[in-house]
């Protein structure tokens, strides 16, 4: 019997991005990360680029964790927070004063269905633009968190 190939047991379990040429989700953040080193405008979001996937998989964290996180965006797009000030909030968290991640036992990934994802910011062979895709994937997470 043939099978046809089953796209939904290869998109991310937690967040629901497709494959992009073969890469998993979390490839593809790691594409996307590494088209900073061409890209000011990119690198000048990497907290928001960061944020934005750890809010999109959230299994891993804690819930004070992820609440840090979620008010760092929303300061960020609201109330005009600078990234030094954002990467300060972050940086507090990941530094260990509160417990970041949770214990691997304890991870329950849940999918859930985003608007955007990070398959939709990174797009193989096109890093034009992928700083406003950024923006959009930042916004789009905003209203649905
Ligand atoms: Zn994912």
């Amino acid at each position: 019997m043939h099978l046809q190939p089953n796209l939904e047991q290869d998109a991310c379990a937690e967040c629901g991005a497709p494959r992009v040429e073969g890469m998993s989700c979390w490839e593809q953040f790691g594409a996307l990360l590494a088209w900073e080193w061409q890209d000011p405008a990119l690198q000048a979001a990497h907290f928001l680029i960061v944020a934005s996937y750890n809010l999109q998989h959230p299994a891993q964290f804690t819930d004070e964790a992820l609440a840090g996180l979620r008010t760092a965006l929303v300061d960020y797009l609201e109330n005009d927070a600078t990234i030094a000030h954002l990467r300060g909030r972050i940086s507090h968290l990941a530094e260990g004063k509160t417990r970041v991640l949770r214990r691997e036992a304890e991870r329950q990934p849940v999918l859930r269905r985003w608007r955007m994802t990070i398959a939709d910011v990174y797009l193989p062979g096109r890093p034009e633009g992928a700083a406003m895709r950024v923006k959009t994937w930042v916004a789009a997470i905003r209203e649905e968190m």
